[in-house]
């Protein structure tokens, strides 16, 4: 199974995932994430360092794909999580969508990208263009971080645009929202109201969870001498066990901009 993780910018996409990939492995799935942000936020914390990307590994391989093998770009994470950096195009210049592609050619050319009962992607980016969309070529499942703000649930709704538009083509649905770093979900309910999906989890904000970025620790690791952080655990374990329970989701119709404004506006 393929997920793919999106949300505005900052919104706690890399952090959530982390988690949720750890919780999965928890569960006893071989699991593989991918990390799609030059900021290689999915890749640092679990593993400790900056991992290679697949581009700088084929660089040195002359950009011959054949010999780049899985073990140059797949590193272990904390959890038993594999991972893999695409990392991003130089600034200004290129496609992330192109190196999506990229990551994914030799992984599939090896037969890693078949060996994983799920591959998880971590998605940068605000704006829904093609490049950006170009993770959903692979996965059956979307799920969209939020907070209760209005320019999260913004971008979820551009999100949820794309799935609509990526459906047409690919079998992809999306999971739902999972809210973070809030304990208000007025305007997540509000939303999911006018547009209908699933809200996975409402996660609050967790100082150690900030924390746990900074010390480059996994929630789940920091969990293992901090048992106060079980609780929120929990809630990245119950992600993952409604997204193996391959819920049915939903092909989202996105609400108009100008709709949206007076949705989530006081005025
Ligand atoms: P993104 O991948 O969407 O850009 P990150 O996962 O890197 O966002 O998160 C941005 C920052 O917010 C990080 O410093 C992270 O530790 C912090 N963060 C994420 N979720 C929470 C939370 N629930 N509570 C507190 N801090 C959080
Ligand atoms: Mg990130």
């Amino acid at each position: 199974m393929k997920v793919a993780v999106y949300g505005k910018g900052g919104i706690g996409k890399s952090t959530t995932s982390c988690n949720i990939s750890i919780a999965l492995a928890r569960r006893g799935r071989k699991v593989l994430q991918i990390g799609c942000d030059p900021k290689h936020d999915s890749t640092f914390t679990p593993t400790g360092f900056l991992i290679p990307t697949i581009i700088d590994t084929s660089q040195t391989k002359d950009y011959h794909y054949e010999d780049v093998w899985p073990e140059d770009v797949i590193y272990k994470g904390y959890g038993g999580v594999d991972r893999v950096e695409a990392g991003g195009p130089p600034a200004g210049a290129g496609c992330g969508g192109y190196v999506v592609g990229e990551t994914v050619k030799p992984l599939k050319e090896s037969n890693a990208f078949y060996e994983y009962d799920i591959i998880s992607f971590d998605v940068s980016g605000d704006v829904a263009c093609g490049g950006f969309a170009a993770p959903l070529n692979y996965a059956d499942y979307r799920i969209i971080i939020t907070d209760n703000g209005f320019d999260a649930l913004f971008a979820a709704n551009r999100i949820a645009a794309s799935v609509r538009e990526k459906s047409h083509t690919h079998p992809l649905r999306l999971a739902g929202l999972v809210g973070n770093r809030t304990s208000e979900r007025d305007l997540i309910d509000k939303y999911v109201e006018a547009c209908p999906m699933p809200v996975l989890e409402v996660l609050p904000l967790v100082e150690d969870i900030r924390v746990s970025r900074v010390k480059g620790k996994t929630l789940f690791e920091m969990a293992e001498y901090q048992p106060n952080l079980n609780y929120v655990r929990d809630f990245h374990l119950n992600i993952a066990d409604q997204i193996l329970s391959e819920p049915e989701g939903v092909v989202p119709r996105e609400i108009p901009d100008r709709e949206l404004f007076s949705l989530l506006s006081d005025f």
